[in-house]
């Protein structure tokens, strides 16, 4: 349940109108609920709340500091992917203790930053990164703490693009090798082996995975424990799905229930890393209709949000509800509903029907609040646009939006031009 309802025919976020928000922010805008964000966060929490575990969530999804500060106001950690997202992750006052890095990239200079503020652990995802880690450490004379991320080559039944638990994907340390992995980290000086890391794909809307995948680690902890390498810290991943349009993704009470039988008598604290399950429906991308378009054998509904800032359908053909702010009783159009990139790719949604627009409506593009702002670019020297919380009856900027001068931060012309 998401707090983005009509009344009286007009679409609210809480109990802030949404044609007030476009007043007074401008389009296109992000907005997110406040309640939305919390109850979906507090969903993990009550879910595990009897078990030893942090929720880590993943920064990636989105990364306003308004929404890691709220995550960690109420305990929550956060899982990052680069030195920027653990800035962000710090800057809003998560404690580094809370914090799990992974990715298959990771430079030295971040391995450095990382180290430095005492992480809780690092999700490696390779030998070689291993390797690199043991060396810097060892420079900044301190031990690194360290999950590996084994790949359990787990079907996660979800998009290509999204799926990360396969041998062919480029993820984590192939479960048949981890033993040796494992061996080997255990050797070296300045590495300290602490947990165990999976993360099989996102949008799953099935159990059977998850349950498949820890079902497979967990004999590996045990393997682990008769060669004398104990696991702290069992980190599940994220990647719940949900509700874009018809998904019908289990409840993380349910994964809860699954999951924790498994690990009961297991002296072990869970991580979980989610993301667009906490985010997803908590965010809205208000846009503009700029114009009205027929076009040889379709109509156009072309708007002022663009792929620039929300990519998911152009990147994975990902489908948004998209509904009108204020309620008509038009007759049904279908229609493509396009952005102004000049892309034929720039589509926020292709055939779509909906109630006939006019020129100036706002439209609201549904469950926008996970990888929507965060993939965001200035392609085509678009500003970025502004982020918005809501809270009951009051909203407040949380990223305002990008000016003209922003778009030339850091570029200069230099003399040789
Ligand atoms: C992307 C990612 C997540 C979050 O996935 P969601 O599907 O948004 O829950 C968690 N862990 C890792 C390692 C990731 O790469």
């Amino acid at each position: 349940m998401h707090s983005f309802q009509y009344k009286n025919g007009e679409l609210y976020a809480e109990n802030v109108a949404l044609k007030d928000i476009a007043k007074t922010y401008g389009t296109p805008v992000y907005v997110y609920s406040h309640e939305t964000l919390l109850n979906h966060f507090m969903a993990y929490e009550n879910a595990f709340k009897g078990f030893p575990h942090i929720t880590c969530f993943a920064v990636k999804a989105n990364s306003n500091l308004a929404i890691l500060n709220l995550f960690g106001k109420h305990g929550g950690g956060a899982d990052v992917v680069s030195g920027g997202e653990l800035y962000r992750a710090l800057k809003a006052g998560i404690p580094a203790n809370k914090i799990v890095y992974a990715g298959v990239g990771k430079t030295e200079e971040e391995i450095r930053y990382a180290l430095k503020n005492k992480i809780l652990m690092f999700n490696v995802e390779s030998g070689d990164e291993l390797n690199e880690i043991d060396r810097v450490a060892g420079n900044m004379r301190v031990k690194a703490p360290i999950a590996l991320r084994i790949n359990p080559d787990i079907d996660a039944e979800t998009h290509p693009y999204i799926s990360t638990g396969l041998k062919k994907h480029k993820f984590g340390i192939p479960i048949e090798n981890a033993l040796v992995h494992y061996k080997l980290a255990h050797k070296f000086k300045n590495i300290e082996t602490v947990g165990i890391h999976k993360h099989i794909g996102s949008q799953l809307t099935k159990i059977s995975p998850f349950v498949d995948a820890l079902k497979r680690i967990l004999l590996l902890v045990d393997e682990l424990q008769k060669n004398g390498i104990r696991i702290r810290n069992l980190d599940i991943g994220g990647g719940l799905g949900i509700t874009y349009r018809d998904e019908v993704p289990p409840h993380p009470s349910q994964l809860a229930k699954s999951l924790l039988p498994l690990l009961k008598e297991r002296d072990l604290t869970v991580v979980l890393e989610p993301g667009r399950s906490i985010v997803g429906n908590a965010g809205i991308l208000l846009t503009k209709t700029l114009y009205l378009k027929e076009g040889q054998d379709k109509q156009f509904v072309i708007v002022d949000a663009g792929m620039n800032d929300l990519m998911r359908p152009s990147l994975y053909d990902a489908y948004h509800h998209i509904q009108p702010v204020v309620k008509n009783k038009r007759a049904i159009i279908a229609a493509d509903i396009v952005g102004p990139i000049c892309e034929s790719g720039d589509f926020l949604a292709k055939g779509r029907e909906i109630t006939g627009v006019k020129k100036g409506e706002l439209l609201a593009v549904m469950s926008a609040g996970a990888y929507g702002f965060s993939m965001s670019s200035n392609y085509n020297s678009r500003p970025k646009v502004a982020e918005v919380m809501v809270k009951g009856r009051k909203h407040a900027l949380i990223r305002s939006r990008e000016t003209l001068k922003d778009l030339l931060k850091g570029e200069t012309v230099p003399e040789l031009v």
